[in-house]
């Protein structure tokens, strides 16, 4: 049974939601009583198992389908969202991709593809959604940067930059909405264990666990409760901030 309901009538809507980091913010959402939006582009099945576990255990999820790269598709969904439940409380920009390659053979597709999805993905969803957050005079924004955006990664040029843009762009706007009570983060996890890491090499994943203080990798669930505390009220001073969930990587 659920238990602890601190976002009982909240909305959130979490891209990228249907595996990894995006799924565990959006089991942790739906444990404190949120209705979440599990926003996928690829995987309808993974997504629906997603929603499906949630509602199993008691709790409220639908899927949806939108290619956050895509400024007219987010726009449309943040509208059939907004039209069907009235109010949109938190947005997770969670959906990411990478692209990796050295900088002198990294090609244009390459980078672009990385840029589009996960730095402008977050532009998309938050321009979309703010005039909602200014009626509402509420809203709490969390945007899955990286630590790779705070001190690089080599062979992650396009990937660092798109998360040090993600920085930039949750400072502004949190400047810019804090009059109307809407809070802006942003959550930079370091090594953590999901699909997007699976897929490195073994030796490159020992070598980063070898530059983790706490000599391990991290779980979704860690940055999960990150994202819980920005998106409850236990955060509501906290705006424009960053809160590395990186075993000690980029302090
Ligand atoms: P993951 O397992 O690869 O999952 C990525 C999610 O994003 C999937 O649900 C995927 O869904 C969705 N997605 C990709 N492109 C999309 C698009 N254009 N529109 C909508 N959804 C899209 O990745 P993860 O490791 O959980 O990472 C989640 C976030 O954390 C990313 O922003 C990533 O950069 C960031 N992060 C991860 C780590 C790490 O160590 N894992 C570290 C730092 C930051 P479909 O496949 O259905 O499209």
């Amino acid at each position: 049974m659920l238990t602890g309901k601190s976002l009982t009538g909240q909305v959130a809507i979490v891209t990228g939601a249907s595996r990894g980091i995006g799924k565990a913010v959006a089991q942790a959402l739906a444990t404190e009583g949120a209705t979440v939006i599990i926003n996928y582009n690829g995987s309808a099945e993974a997504a629906e198992a997603v929603a499906e576990d949630i509602r199993s255990q008691g709790g409220m999820a639908e899927t949806v389908k939108c290619n956050v790269a895509d400024f007219a598709e987010s726009e449309a969904f943040v509208k059939a969202v907004t039209e069907k439940y009235g109010r949109v409380d938190i947005l997770v920009n969670n959906a990411g991709i990478t692209r990796d390659n050295l900088i002198v053979r990294m090609t244009e597709e390459e980078f672009n593809a990385v840029l589009d999805t996960n730095l402008k993905g977050a532009f998309h969803m938050i321009r979309h959604l703010t005039k909602t957050f200014m009626k509402q005079r509420y809203g709490k924004i969390i945007n899955i940067s990286s630590v790779s955006g705070i001190v690089g990664n080599a062979g992650q040029a396009n990937y660092s930059a798109s998360k040090a843009g993600l920085i930039g762009l949750t400072k502004s706007v949190a400047r810019e909405l804090a009059s109307r009570n809407i809070c802006v983060n942003a959550v930079a996890p370091g090594f953590i264990r999901t699909d997007m890491t699976d897929k490195l090499p073994e030796a490159v994943q020992d070598n980063a666990v070898g530059q983790i203080p706490l000599k391990k990798m991290g779980r979704p669930e860690d940055v999960a409760q990150a994202v819980l505390f920005l998106a409850g009220n236990a955060s509501d001073y906290i705006t424009g901030q960053v809160l590395c969930v990186d075993g000690g990587m980029a302090m």
